[in-house]
């Protein structure tokens, strides 16, 4: 039985991640992190199992994660809309006070691994962005808050932690059925700068998902980094059958 704590669980991923591990009662005993305790209720009604607090204090993801022999964190920082924009106007973005994606996804993280490392977590599970070799990719503009780049720098941090890890970087994420695609393994954004066949790279958060729950069941997912987007669901809307050890073997450790 592994203990796992899912942290940004009342994420758009986080929910889906803690629903398929609960999903194995004999193998997984899921533990959440959430800051707020009115989304966790109006999510799954019930707050057992959860810890609430921000992963600026390092304090609540001590609490959290003690007795645990996993961590997959699926925090972000989140940008927010300026007013309401003209119309035929592009919208323009700010983080919150405090909540830039240098406080979030650097320093958050990092406080993190850091309690990940103290507890002597096994392995940690990150989940992020692709894009994040491309200083000029338009997701660094929005709220000039170097979102990618911050993210890869976590990333970075946790491959030196010595943790095991496993970094899954995802294309855009598509709130669409999971298992229908194949997916697509890459590294250094060449899905993104080259995806076969011209398709978007982007992906079903229910397929990260998936692939979250896997890396934490598979050996060979253990310290790798890999981006990965999906192809074109299948035209008879059947499932794909998946081989992910093959996939996970398809990657290489270091970022
Ligand atoms: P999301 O819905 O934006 O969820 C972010 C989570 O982080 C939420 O649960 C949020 O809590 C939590 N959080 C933020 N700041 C926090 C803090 N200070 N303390 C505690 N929790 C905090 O995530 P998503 O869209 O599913 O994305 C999952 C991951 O994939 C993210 O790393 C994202 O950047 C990455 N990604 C996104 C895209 C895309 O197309 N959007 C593409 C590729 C990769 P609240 O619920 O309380 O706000």
């Amino acid at each position: 039985m592994k203990k796992v704590l899912v942290t940004g669980a009342t994420g758009r991923t986080g929910l889906l991640v803690v629903n398929k591990l609960r999903q194995y009662p004999r193998e997984f005993k899921v533990v959440g992190l959430a800051r707020n305790e009115d989304k966790v209720k109006e999510i799954w009604a019930s707050t057992d199992d959860f810890y609430f607090g921000n992963i600026k204090d390092k304090t609540t993801i001590e609490k959290a994660i003690s007795g645990c022999d996993a961590l997959v964190i699926l925090t972000s920082a989140v940008p927010q809309i300026k007013g309401t924009p003209a119309p035929g106007a592009r919208p323009e973005f700010y983080f919150a006070d405090g909540e830039s994606p240098e406080e979030i996804d650097y320093y958050g993280q990092k406080n993190q691994i850091d309690a990940a490392k103290s507890a002597g977590i096994n392995h940690v599970v990150l989940v992020g962005s692709m894009g994040g070799t491309e200083e000029t990719n338009p997701l660094n503009r929005v709220g000039n808050g170097k979102i990618l780049i911050w993210k890869r720098k976590a990333e970075q941090y946790l491959i030196d932690s010595g943790i095991n890890y496993t970094i899954i970087r995802a294309g855009g994420l598509l709130n669409e059925p999971g298992g229908k695609r194949e997916l697509l393994v890459g590294k250094n954004d060449e899905l993104l700068k080259n995806p076969p066949d011209g398709i978007r790279p982007s992906i079903p958060r229910a397929d990260v998902a998936e692939l979250v729950v896997r890396a934490l069941q598979i050996d060979e997912a253990k310290n790798k980094a890999m981006d990965t987007i999906s192809r074109p669901p299948s035209e008879n809307g059947e499932n794909v059958k998946i081989d992910f050890v093959k996939l996970f073997e398809q990657t290489t450790a270091g970022l």
